[in-house]
């Protein structure tokens, strides 16, 4: 039975902070219809010295199991949020989750900017 990503064996290597807000997680709702508690090990987190042609190979395997997880959503928000540094979440590699929190942060400043300058107009 796969780990799933929220609990995975590299607990250990991320800082403790984060490992116990990924403990304090494991009684989010959404964590107990992970549908990767009951799939098979290894498809969410690289093992050392993985081959890339290995590594998007796995990420594809693991993607296809995130898009028939009822909680995909919610589980890619979780992983945005803290943010998981690694490993497939929510149907996102660690690489693409760091471009959608890029877009993320330039879109909250194009708000604000906009924002700030609606006020100097108005001022
Ligand atoms: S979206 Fe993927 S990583 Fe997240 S709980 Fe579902 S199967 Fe697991």
């Amino acid at each position: 039975m796969l780990q799933p990503p929220h609990s995975s064996l590299q607990v250990a290597s991320v800082p403790a902070q984060r490992a116990a807000a990924r403990d304090r997680d494991q009684d989010a709702p959404w964590h107990t219809e992970a549908v990767c508690r009951r799939d098979e090990a290894g498809l969410f987190f690289a093992p050392s010295k993985e081959p890339t042609a290995a590594r998007l190979s796995r990420e594809e395997a693991a993607k296809r199991v995130c898009a028939r997880c009822p909680v995909m959503v919610e589980c890619r928000e979780h992983a945005l949020l803290q943010p998981e540094p690694y490993g497939v979440w929510g149907g996102l590699t660690a690489a693409e989750r760091r471009v959608v929190l890029a877009r993320r942060r330039r879109r909250e400043m194009e708000l604000k900017n906009a924002r700030q300058g609606r006020i100097a107009a108005a001022g």
